[in-house]
């Protein structure tokens, strides 16, 4: 028989005495931070203005915010047509100063939607964070979370690290051979390609920079045909993305055309 007397502390217990409701009634509410992510045309965005409409539409005010949208231009544009415009974050950014600069211009700040926010560096991410705790603002992030290489992002990787939800993000968005798409495949002349240094839509210039043309990619053949060689993205299945099969189509026009 195991004696446990008031002065024993256990060191596997990781959880704290909560106080009691009175108590707990003066703590600061803190804000959410939410990070839905999917493969390319999986509707992130058209999600992120249906919650930006919806929670407008209850009073809420907001803030669009995206990092690198596929348009080029500093809007949120969901690919079956609805488009509004948003606060470009640049690599230098502190989003905290961008929600102040709001303050500062007598407009409340509830809640930010945060678009291909798998560009945000991690300190970024943090920033929101600090939004969320410091000034309880929600904080509905959406992007891709792994590259063309299937690795994590490094925004990506900080929001899966610091969030309060994940949510997958999946609308029948399928492989060729009809399992749920998850992996954005770089794919040139019917190859999947798994290094490379050439700069698309959805790629950042250090992910571009990581590759060192070892594999199937000869970046000086790259640089110099790109405007001859047709490079796409495809959404594959873990399996057919690690086979780099991109099913028997490959040839014809690509469903996620970028170029
Ligand atoms: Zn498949």
């Amino acid at each position: 028989m195991t004696a446990v007397h008031d002065d024993d502390t256990d060191p596997t217990d990781a959880l704290s005495p909560v106080p009691a409701a009175a108590w707990r009634r003066d703590m600061p509410v803190t804000g959410k931070v939410k990070f839905c992510y999917g493969p390319m045309d999986c509707g992130k965005s058209t999600l992120a203005l249906q919650i930006d409409h919806n929670l407008a539409r209850q009073g809420r005010q907001g803030l669009l915010l995206v990092r690198h949208d596929r348009s080029g231009a500093a809007q949120i544009s969901s690919r079956i047509g609805i488009t509004r415009k948003a606060l470009e974050v640049e690599a230098d950014t502190d989003v905290r100063a961008v929600v102040r600069q709001a303050w500062e211009h007598g407009k409340h700040v509830d809640y930010l939607i945060v678009d291909e926010a798998q560009f945000l560096s991690p300190e970024q991410v943090e920033q929101l964070t600090d939004l969320a705790d410091e000034a309880c603002i929600d904080v509905y992030c959406f992007g891709i979370a792994t590259d063309f290489r299937s690795e994590l992002f490094p925004g990506a990787r900080r929001l899966f690290e610091l969030a309060d939800e994940l949510q997958p993000v999946q609308v029948e968005v399928l492989c060729w051979c009809g399992r749920p798409g998850r992996f954005n495949a770089r794919v040139r002349d019917g190859v999947v390609l798994r290094t490379g240094d050439t700069v698309f839509v959805a790629d950042t210039t250090s992910y571009a920079s990581g590759g060192s043309s070892t594999g199937e990619v000869n970046s000086d053949t790259t640089r110099s045909s790109t405007e001859t060689t047709t490079v796409r993205y495809q959404v594959l299945c873990r399996r057919h993305f690690r086979l780099g099969e991109v099913g028997p189509d490959a040839s014809g026009p690509g469903q996620l055309q970028l170029t």
